[in-house]
Parts: C-alpha cells; structure tokens; sequence
C-alpha cells in the first residue's frame, strides 16, 4: 500500500457515509457535497486527495490557503475552495482571488468590504454562506440567530450581495443536532436553499437534518 492509499481510502469511506446518510434521511444520493477541510495538511498531503478525484476543500486561513494551492490549482484547474474560518476585512481582497465560496460572512462590515471589492476582482463573485453563531457562544464569530433575519436583509438590501445559505459550528461537547436544526430553521424561514453544517464527528447528523455541504476534514486527512 502506498502512503497516498488511506487518504484515497478514507475519503472514499467518507463519501460512501454521505450518501448512505442522505438515503437514510430520504434524500438523493448527491444531496450533499463533500468539502474535504485540508487546513494544516501540505501540498503533498493534499495530492492524494486531488488524484482520488475530490475537487471542493475548505480553507480556514487566507495565507495558509495562498502558500499551499495556486501550485494545486495549476494542476487541477477545477478545484473549488471553500473559505470556512473568519475572514479579515484586510484580506478580503486576496481571498477574492483565491476562493470560490465564502462560508464566514458574519458581521456587516465584512459584507461592505465584500461588497467594495468584488466588483474589482477579475474572477467570478464568490458563493457566500452567512455564518451563525447557533450557540451563541462569546468567542465564537457568526451572526447571533435572533439578528440573522435582519443581518440577511442587510445583505440585500444595503450590500447588494446575494447570500446562498448559511453555516454553523456548533458549540464543542453539545449535541450538535439542534444546532443544525436552528440552522436549518433560519434558512428556511429566509428562503435559503444551502447548509453548510456537520464536521467529521456529526456529518452524518448534519446529513439528516438537511446539509448541502458537509466540511470534514480529519476523517480524512487524520488528526491535526
Ligand atoms: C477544521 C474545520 C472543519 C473540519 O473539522 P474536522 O473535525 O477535522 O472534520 C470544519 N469546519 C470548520 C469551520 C473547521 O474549522
């Protein structure tokens, strides 16, 4: 076995979970999409993946991501990355040139950055997902839930940005299900079709409870 083989193998594991969670939850197969999260893992760790066919990762840092995969993406021009940690109203321009979707939209001077800067970058506007901040807890970013209904319309209205969904970490050594369902709560009630909720410990809870997008990463790659 070579060592690119339990990554191939884990991820294959890991989409076969996936689609057995939306089977089981009455969903199609591909109802949700696979962000493999390659934050800490190197180039040459994350080439295994590439090869097995994986093209969505997740990022949580705008540096680490610009060191590690404009190399990747010259040799696999359709990767799709995922910004899924905070994002610093300073770097929103070089994540702009890096990222395809923005899974941490959570306060509104992000959003007027967002705003500001898209328009000048050469690439396509980015996805954006507003994060929620399901557990309400003090250190954590995102929006707390009962000003999410009025920070989406801000989005529109002030910003002009189009929000696709929303994101949550919920809160560590809680169970992880009423938080997805919140989410799912608050999206619906704003008429938002994409959930990016679930991690490799609750995936498949996240998978029930109606994700679109699943962020895992050890389960994969291994522990950080
Ligand atoms: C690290 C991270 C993940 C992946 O976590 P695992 O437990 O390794 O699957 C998912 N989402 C966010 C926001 C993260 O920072």
């Amino acid at each position: 076995m070579t060592a690119a083989a339990p990554v191939a193998l884990r991820l294959a594991e890991v989409r076969a979970s996936i689609a057995r969670a939306c089977r089981d939850a009455g969903r199609p197969a591909d109802a949700a999409t696979l962000v493999a999260v390659s934050k800490t893992f190197d180039a040459g760790e994350i080439r295994p993946a590439l090869e097995a066919g994986q093209r969505r990762f997740g990022e949580n840092r705008v540096q680490e991501a610009k060191a590690k995969w404009p190399e990747l993406k010259a040799d696999y021009p359709d990767v799709e990355l995922h910004l899924i940690g905070p994002l610093q109203s300073n770097k929103v321009r070089e994540a702009l040139a890096l990222f395809d979707v923005i899974h941490t939209l959570d306060r509104p001077s992000l959003a007027k950055e967002l705003a500001k800067e898209i328009p000048k970058s050469d690439r396509p506007a980015p996805r954006l997902l507003v994060q929620i901040n399901t557990g309400e807890e003090p250190q954590k970013a995102g929006v707390s839930p009962l000003e999410a209904d009025a920070f989406l319309e801000a989005c529109r209205a002030e910003y002009g940005l189009a929000v696709e969904g929303l994101m949550c970490i919920p809160p560590a050594g809680e169970p992880a299900a009423p938080h997805f369902a919140l989410l799912a709560t608050i999206a619906k009630r704003n008429g938002l079709s994409t959930l990016s909720m679930g991690m490799s410990g609750d995936y498949e809870t996240a998978v029930a409870l109606g994700a679109t997008h699943v962020r895992v990463g050890s389960a994969i790659f291994g522990a950080r």
